[in-house]
């Protein structure tokens, strides 16, 4: 079986190297040449690649079942595992693009996989059915078509139906540093780093690799003066305000400008029509360009690798298949993937509601958010929400713990709230310090 992946983001290099190895004959096309040795790597189509990233337990084991060898390469080039008292590997630390350069690496030793640069204009059909892709003009054809072209990809967009779609309501700002000593970073409460709640907003800072990490502020995009956020002065300042935050910065220098990005969306493309059948007969959308989740839980590779894992295994077993494939892949994505999206419609939505000022609702349904943070004030929870934390159980795992979560929350108790400016404060620091004012610290 050809197989054309489109994307060689994580989702298709994943993706592309796992049918590889098992002996399939795959071509994978992206419009990005690919970093060049000691250069930095100007990555184009993809918003969130200097983005902060940090990568959950489920990819390294993913990667450790599909990809042998890469996590040992990341590791090499600076990368941590944090693991669980019980050795489950809970994170991998390190930037977005150290993990990009590692699956370049390892497809550039797989054989089998064909790397081409270029722009995918279209999937070719013939009868409705896709027969390969239209790269700069040219065909390339193919017996199945893999759409990996991640949350921006129109490739394969207007060819069946529309999916479900919540904006996240998450503005962020970004930055990346690096320390001055690599051995003294600044403090943490978590694998990921250190990850603050303040009064309508959250700031953190993701430990990455060689002594660099992100600090990231997340608000819901609706105080226009916290747009001057994207201003370094103006950035500075802010996390200067968060204590713990300063704390990290002020050993450290920035190594990227400010980064602003938002408008995100939670979004689930199912495979098939309303009546079962695919979509497009041999096209399959996997990773981004299936589903999207609001970057706070950082689960998108995540789910992309279970996604494309579940693919792989189903188009092994069954190769000349590709619509029975199509709707048995379609059935696990609603059982295995759609739960996630539902769960982050329904943490955002009340998210958005609390930072406006709204209080724990314990008359209705928690979000996983909330039930999760009810384990810090109700020890019996913590072994059952360290199950959906690390994603080896699925969000209705926390539906028999509502009812004690909430009896945490009707006792007065709410999740404690970092040292900082509230959000309100946070937009009158901004203007302060856009018109040049000084700002009281
Ligand atoms: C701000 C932000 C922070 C995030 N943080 C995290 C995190 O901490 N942890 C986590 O797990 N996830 C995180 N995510 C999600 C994660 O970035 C995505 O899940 C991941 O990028 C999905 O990979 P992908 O390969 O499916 O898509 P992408 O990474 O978008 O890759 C798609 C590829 O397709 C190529 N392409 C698209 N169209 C074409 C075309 N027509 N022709 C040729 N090539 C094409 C692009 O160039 C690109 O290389 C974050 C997302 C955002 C927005």
């Amino acid at each position: 079986m050809t197989t054309a992946v489109v994307g060689a983001g994580p989702t298709g290099l994943f993706t592309a190297i796992a049918l590889a190895r098992r002996g399939h004959d795959v071509t994978v096309v992206d419009r990005d040449p690919g970093p060049v040795e000691g250069r930095p790597w100007r990555r184009r189509g993809v918003m969130q690649f200097a983005h902060a990233h940090t990568f959950r337990g489920p990819v390294v084991d993913a990667l450790q079942a599909e990809i042998p060898g890469a996590v040992e390469v990341l590791v090499e080039a600076g990368a941590t595992v944090a693991t669980a008292d019980d050795g489950t590997a809970i994170a991998l630390r390190c930037r977005r693009e150290l993990f990009e350069r590692a699956l370049r690496v390892m497809a550039s030793r797989q054989r089998g996989l064909t790397m081409v640069t270029g722009h995918v204009d279209r999937v070719v059909l013939d009868a409705h059915r896709a027969v390969g892709v239209l790269v700069d003009g040219a065909r390339m054809p193919a017996d199945l078509v893999i759409d990996a072209s991640g949350r921006a990809g129109r490739m394969s967009r207007g060819l069946g139906r529309t999916g479900e779609d919540a904006q996240c309501g998450a503005a962020y700002v970004t930055r990346q540093y690096r320390l001055d000593d690599v051995a003294a970073g600044g403090p943490v409460n978590g694998p990921i780093g250190l990850s603050l709640s303040l009064s309508g907003y959250f700031a953190v800072a993701f430990v990455h690799d060689n002594g660099t990490f992100s600090v990231t502020i997340t608000h819901d995009g609706t105080d226009p003066r916290l747009r001057q956020l994207r201003h370094a002065p103006v950035y500075e300042a802010a996390v200067r305000a968060i204590p713990l935050l300063a704390e990290w910065i002020d050993r450290a220098q920035p190594i990227t400008p400010v980064l602003p990005g938002g408008r995100l969306h939670n979004s689930y493309r199912p495979q098939v029509d309303d009546d079962g059948r695919p979509m497009v007969p041999g096209l399959l959308a996997v990773g981004d360009s299936a589903c999207t989740t609001t970057p706070l839980a950082g689960r998108g590779v995540t789910l992309a690798f279970r996604q494309a894992q579940a693919l792989v295994g189903m188009l092994d077993r069954r190769p000349e298949d590709p619509v029975a494939v199509a709707v048995q892949f379609d059935g696990w994505c609603r059982d295995h993937i759609r739960p996630w999206f539902l769960d982050h419609v329904h943490c955002d939505g009340d998210r958005l509601r609390r930072w406006a000022g709204g209080d724990i609702d314990v008359r209705r349904r928690l979000p996983s958010d909330l039930v999760v943070a009810a384990a810090a004030a109700d020890a019996s929870l913590r072994a059952e929400v360290a199950a959906y934390e690390r994603m080896q159980a699925l969000p209705s795992s926390l539906d028999r713990l509502q009812e004690r979560a909430r009896a945490v929350y009707a006792s007065g108790w709410r999740p404690p709230i970092a040292a900082g400016p509230t959000r309100a404060e946070l937009g009158e620091l901004c203007a302060q310090c856009a018109t040049g004012q000084p700002v009281p610290l």
